[in-house]
């Protein structure tokens, strides 16, 4: 099945091109009981299974438009974390380490040397609102992921079964300033985690680690390689996490970027995509709105 969410914040059922309007299924979803208080998940994930038959009831009824007439939000919006791994293609280790002045020599080493980062979940949108750049006199690069949506409560899972405990994949973009500050400060912009254009559910994809993906900026090809090339693969990212912190239905993990990362600026436009999954553009609009803004 594959999910989105759209407009003005429909709930979609994308079939063949089109997108449904099934959003009649939300009527299944449990109302908060208590909602000042701190629920760790995102709604719509964590009871995906209660959806399913309930969007399938609301087809037959569904208002339909093509898929290039909808604006897509991320299909999670509510992940209580954004998790980032680095360094996890070889020929993208090779990148970095080749130029020191633009990737930082604070974080190099492997995987289990360097750790996870977070990015923050304000960085999230999907492909539709596109990407605003904080710093556009600084080089912003993108990066492009598999996504992978946890589905369960998810602590001290061992590799051999974590990969049932995945809702869903999508396409990310872990958009970054490069510099000397903190990952987590310089990947966490508003707009810097594009997560769409909508969640293929796990039974929907045999081999997550057998995809190829691509990503074109104005049209010119940067990044190519295929998911059988992560150093840390997809089941040992999710064993790993979950020895440092418990994950939520709805956590993201961007499971990390091969070669070809590279800079863009306001008025480019970012395609990509994920065989099996979909194809995405993104928008890198006019810089960021300086203007101090207080609500
Ligand atoms: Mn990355």
């Amino acid at each position: 099945m594959r999910i989105a969410v759209y407009d003005d914040g429909k709930l979609g059922l994308v079939k063949d091109g089109m997108v449904y309007d099934v959003s009649a299924a939300l009527s299944v979803l449990p109302a908060a009981e208590k909602p000042w208080m701190g629920v760790r998940g995102d709604p719509l994930i964590s009871h995906l299974e209660l959806l399913r038959p309930a969007i399938l009831a609301a087809l037959p009824d569904a208002s339909v438009k093509a898929v290039e007439e909808a604006c897509f939000l991320s299909p999670v919006q509510r992940p209580s974390k954004i998790i980032g791994v680095p360094v996890n293609y070889h020929e993208h280790v090779a990148e970095a380490e080749s130029d020191v002045a633009t990737f930082s020599d604070r974080f190099r080493g492997s995987i289990e040397q360097q750790g996870f980062f977070l990015k923050a979940v304000s960085a999230l949108v999907g492909p539709g609102e596109g990407i605003k750049l904080r710093f556009p006199d600084r080089r912003n690069d993108h990066e492009m992921e598999l996504g992978v949506v946890i589905g369960r409560v998810v602590s001290n899972i061992g590799a051999e079964e974590a990969l049932s405990v995945i809702a869903g994949y999508a396409i990310a973009l872990d958009m970054v300033v490069r510099g000397p500050e903190d990952r987590s400060l310089r990947k966490s912009g508003d707009s810097y985690a594009v997560l769409g254009p909508w969640l293929v559910t796990a039974d929907e994809v045999a081999d997550p680690q057998a995809l190829d993906f691509s990503l074109h900026v104005n049209g010119d090809l940067r990044q190519a390689s295929n998911t059988s090339r992560m150093i840390m693969t997809i089941a040992e990212q999710i064993a790993y996490a979950s020895r440092f912190y418990t994950l939520y239905p709805g956590d993201i993990i961007m499971t990390g970027t091969c070669e070809g990362v590279g800079p863009v600026k306001p008025g480019d436009t970012i395609a990509c995509g994920i065989d099996g999954i979909a194809d995405m553009t993104v928008a890198i609009h006019p810089a960021y709105d300086e203007a101090r803004n207080v609500q």
